[in-house]
């Protein structure tokens, strides 16, 4: 007797007797995203990196790192300068921009009324001078500029090039200017409770996302619009969460 198999054609012998298979689309679609995923994140952790081979020159001259996505440079939003005709002289040497002088000279006057002497260290610094500090420090200390980045800002960089910003101390502890002991003045504990009466805010508050060390003294003015838009990208970065 003839086997099924011989009694069919020699091509249709040939031909494997499989049942047709169906396209596993679920696997497909499955390795498809876990490679795109793995790519965007490779892209994420590698964001400095890449940028720093294929994107542009360095913005400023002497530091070799480039913004990142959000147009940080080790960890500092970008500032311009503000105009000249926009500042006013809060003291001889000290100037800040009108409205913020103006919401500071209020909160002077309320801090003495309260027997708190404020007292501004620094308030608007040009791009020129902030250049100086930073590199002037930086060598003095034989520094990086990603170890100088974490106390000071690169020039470009800076709050206080915006004329919204100042350094304060407290005028009857001057030892503590400019340092972390800020923080147990009568000054510091007066502004953690009333500068936001006056539209002023700490900018680099402990443990801050932008990686910038703790700056008690360090106070920024968000009482104006363009106040507002000047520091809205780093308003919206703290406020984050993520590693991003
Ligand atoms: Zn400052």
């Amino acid at each position: 007797m003839r086997s099924t198999r011989e009694e069919l054609p020699v091509a249709r012998r040939l031909s494997r007797p499989s049942k047709r298979r169906e396209l596993p689309i679920a696997p497909v679609v499955l390795s498809t995203a876990l490679a795109l995923g793995g790519g965007l994140a490779a892209l994420f952790l590698f964001q400095e990196q890449l940028q720093q081979r294929f994107w542009g020159p360095p913005p400023v001259a002497g530091i070799s790192a480039r913004p990142d996505f959000q147009g940080r440079l080790l960890g500092h939003f970008p500032y311009g300068e503000v105009k000249a005709s926009n500042l006013v002289d809060l003291a001889p040497g000290l100037q800040l921009d009108s409205e913020a002088a103006t919401a500071f000279e209020e909160m002077r006057s309320a801090a003495a009324a309260d027997g708190v002497q404020l007292r501004v260290i620094s308030a608007f610094r040009p791009i020129a001078m902030q250049k100086e500090i930073f590199f002037g420090v930086k060598s003095e200390r034989n520094q990086s500029a990603e170890e100088r980045a974490r106390v000071s800002a690169p020039p470009g960089y800076s709050e206080h090039s915006t004329g919204l910003a100042m350094d304060l101390g407290d005028d009857s502890l001057p030892q503590t200017n400019l340092s972390e002991s800020f923080e147990g003045t009568p000054a510091f504990y007066w502004l953690q409770n009333n500068a936001h009466r006056f539209h002023y805010q700490l900018s680099f508050a402990k443990g801050n996302r932008q990686g910038v060390s703790y700056e008690p003294w360090h106070w920024r003015y968000e009482g104006s619009a363009q106040a507002l838009q000047q520091f809205e990208a780093a308003h919206r970065f703290n406020q984050s969460r993520g590693p991003f």
